[in-house]
């Protein structure tokens, strides 16, 4: 089935924004008021608060707490509808936007101004097939799978009788040691040593051994090296075993292979049965579709660049922003997405009210960066400022709280994180032998093999 949906009432522009994540959000939300029918088209029902991911991953937050629907959070915007649905291609000349909806049909979304902000997704370097093994952390979906990964690898090594069986499954290896990676790493030895570490009898789950695999030269590249070295004896403490400078050169149901960056007969096997991978990302496939309908080239990841003003090149009417704009060398973080959504907002909204194009150039405001490491342990950096140890941790908390959408999830996180603090124990741990999703998927017992 095909159709066109009549968003318009009245003759008023029409803007469609692509994703709801940081980007397409801040767009809509500067669009509230503006005199104009507004479309938030998104292949999920919510925002996700992607930062915190790694911690749904591990059973400290439930998927609820950080994720807001986004009819939700557009509810007072009385001028935007909100569909489910993926954006497949773009009929630039006709200014529509085609997209397909869960049952595989189709509709069209004609538009006078178009903002695209779909993100990333995770990128294997050209070895797809180790997504079968190692899944990624882009999604809740990813998220949850990573959790039923972790609790059904623990719960395996208990019931099984030798150490040497037990092992594989008790050994986890983290492939990117970028902020995700670190903080993925860290995590699943505070889940060990201090969620699980009392509950088990046949293991020690504080044997968990977590391996960091990176091919660069430190661990958090995009931080100052002194804070990467605070970084590095954190991680060290806590019991992550990093290894620097080598690559991944297979991933299987069992195992992960790396061979060294400088001698290829260098090659290192680790038994493991959980393998995530956070080395690279790339753009959305729809943004291949839209640079290839616009005429515009893809540059680093798949990225789109833009004009000072985050419009493509030739198209004034479509604005690219977030991860998958490519301008002034801008890092893929959630501040510049944010920042990049209003700005694009605020030229539409300009234009409609001028009745013609206004053009502003975008100019970020570097709010700095953050990364947990693990306990009372964090790094912030904020141009010539840097934190780390417990201050960075107290400055990583708050700033996360600031930026999660709904006071409810606020609140939930804060006493989640205090309960936490203080037992040690994590609940978000449900997972059902044979739930017909881990009989389904690669990530748990049933997996089909092969
Ligand atoms: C695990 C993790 C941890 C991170 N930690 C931090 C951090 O601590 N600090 C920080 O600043 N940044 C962090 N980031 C980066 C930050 O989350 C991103 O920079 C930010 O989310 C980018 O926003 P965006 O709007 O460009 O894309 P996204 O937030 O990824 O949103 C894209 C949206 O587009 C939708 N979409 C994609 N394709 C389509 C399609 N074809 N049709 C319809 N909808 C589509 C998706 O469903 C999604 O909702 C982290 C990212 C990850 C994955």
């Amino acid at each position: 089935m095909h159709g066109t949906i009549e968003v318009m009432k009245h003759a008023r522009p029409r803007v469609v924004i692509v994703g709801g994540g940081f980007g397409g959000l801040y767009a809509a939300r500067r669009l509230k008021k503006v005199d104009a029918d507004v479309t938030l088209l998104d292949r999920g029902t919510s925002h996700v608060f992607q930062p915190l991911l790694y911690q749904c991953a591990t059973g400290l937050l439930s998927e609820g707490e950080i994720t807001s629907p986004l009819r939700h959070l557009l509810r007072r915007n009385k001028n935007t509808h909100v569909f489910l649905g993926e954006a497949t291609t773009v009929d630039a000349d006709a200014r529509i936007l085609t997209a397909t909806r869960a049952d595989g049909s189709t509709f069209d979304l004609p538009y006078d101004y178009l903002v695209v902000a779909a993100g990333m997704q995770q990128s294997y370097h050209g070895h797809d097939e180790y997504a079968r093994w190692a899944p990624g952390m882009k999604t809740v979906d990813d998220a949850l799978a990573i959790r039923r990964k972790l609790i059904n690898a623990f719960e395996m090594a208990e019931s099984l009788p030798t150490a040497e069986e037990r092992r594989p499954w008790l050994t986890f290896a983290v492939t990117g040691g970028g902020p995700t990676g670190v903080e993925i790493a860290g995590q699943i030895r505070e889940l060990a040593t201090n969620a699980l570490d009392k509950e088990f009898r046949s293991i020690d789950p504080a044997e968990a051994r977590v391996l960091l695999i990176d091919g660069g030269d430190r661990v958090l590249e995009s931080f100052n090296p002194k804070l990467s070295g605070h970084a590095q004896k954190t991680l060290d403490k806590v019991g992550v075993e990093t290894h620097l400078g080598v690559h991944v050169t297979d991933v299987c149901e069992t195992s992960i292979q790396t061979t060294s960056k400088t001698d290829k007969t260098d090659v290192e096997v680790y038994e493991a049965r959980t393998v995530l991978w956070t080395a690279g990302v790339e753009a959305v496939p729809f943004v291949g579709a839209l640079a290839q309908a616009l005429g515009v080239e893809q540059v680093g990841g798949g990225r789109i660049t833009t004009e000072p003003d985050l419009s493509v090149p030739g198209h004034p009417e479509v604005f690219v922003v977030g991860d998958i704009m490519s301008l002034n060398k801008l890092a893929g973080v959630a501040e510049v997405a944010m920042q990049g959504g209003r700005h694009a907002g605020a030229q539409i909204a300009e234009s409609i009210a001028a009745g013609y194009r206004v053009s502003t150039p975008f100019k970020y405001r570097d709010l700095g960066t953050a990364a947990y490491i693990a306990r009372r342990n964090a790094l912030v950096q904020a141009g010539p400022l840097k934190m780390w140890g417990f201050a960075g941790w107290v400055s990583w908390g708050v700033i996360h709280i600031a930026f999660l959408a709904g006071f409810r999830n606020r609140t939930g996180t804060v006493i989640n994180w205090a309960a936490t603090l203080a037992s040690g124990t994590r609940r978000e741990r449900a997972i059902t032998f044979g739930d017909p999703e881990t009989a389904r998927t690669p990530y748990g017992i049933g997996a089909e093999t092969g």
